[in-house]
């Protein structure tokens, strides 16, 4: 089976996803470039992660079009495709529906950075991409505008896009996200956030900068 060790992370990934909650039943998808750079593996569509199999995972190349597979891939293909067409840095895709992640992309325009740390991995604020129908072609046009050179962003009314060099890397943003938007609700009932100066967010950015090398 072609690209046997990454069709199993995804599979595993998927199953990672449900047990830290960051995404439950057929909700979010996976998607990683081929190691030959012009297509991209994915997560089939309507099926619960505990249920995917390895040879489940499509391959699709950068039209659409589907190489290998039987299943129909995830809904969301438009906006996995739109990405590697855009970010030569992103090697991986992670659509998750948190709880947390939800609850802010249903209320806020934004979240910006308010805490010394975690917002290195992120690159900056957290975008909210403009509300879309899932799977359709706005909605690619909204992630990519939102995410601009960043590694995550929330999509309004419908959870987040997380990327990075590698699946691992991936996980790890949403793990981050969702701490992000469950720290911004708890912070948000205290009071009026505190967004960090002038300095803290350029030292965030070189942080940010500094791991993409
Ligand atoms: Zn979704």
């Amino acid at each position: 089976m072609e690209f046997e060790d990454i069709r199993r992370e995804i599979v595993d990934i998927g199953k990672k996803l449900v047990e830290r909650r960051l995404t439950y039943g057929t909700c979010g998808n996976i998607s990683c470039r081929a190691p030959d750079g012009r297509r991209m593996l994915i997560t089939p569509s309507g099926i619960p992660y505990e249920m995917i199999k390895p040879e489940d995972i499509l391959i699709l190349n950068f039209h659409g079009e589907i190489e290998k597979g039987d299943l129909r891939p995830s809904v969301e293909t438009p906006f996995h495709l739109a990405i590697y067409r855009r970010r030569g840095d992103v090697n991986a895709v992670i659509h998750i529906h948190s709880q947390y992640t939800l609850a802010v992309s249903a209320v806020s325009d934004f979240v910006p950075v308010f805490l010394d740390e975690i917002f290195s991995h992120i690159g900056g604020d957290l975008q909210v991409s403009r509300y879309a129908l899932p799977g359709s072609a706005e909605l690619a046009k909204n992630v990519i505008e939102a995410l601009g050179d960043r590694n995550a962003a929330l999509l309004s009314n419908h959870g987040a896009v997380c990327c990075g060099r590698n699946l691992k890397e991936a996980f790890e943003i949403a793990e981050i996200v969702e701490e992000i938007c469950k720290i911004f609700i708890l912070s948000s009932s205290l009071g009026e956030i505190k967004i960090l100066p002038d300095e803290g967010r350029k030292y965030q950015r070189e942080m940010f900068e500094m791991k993409k090398t």
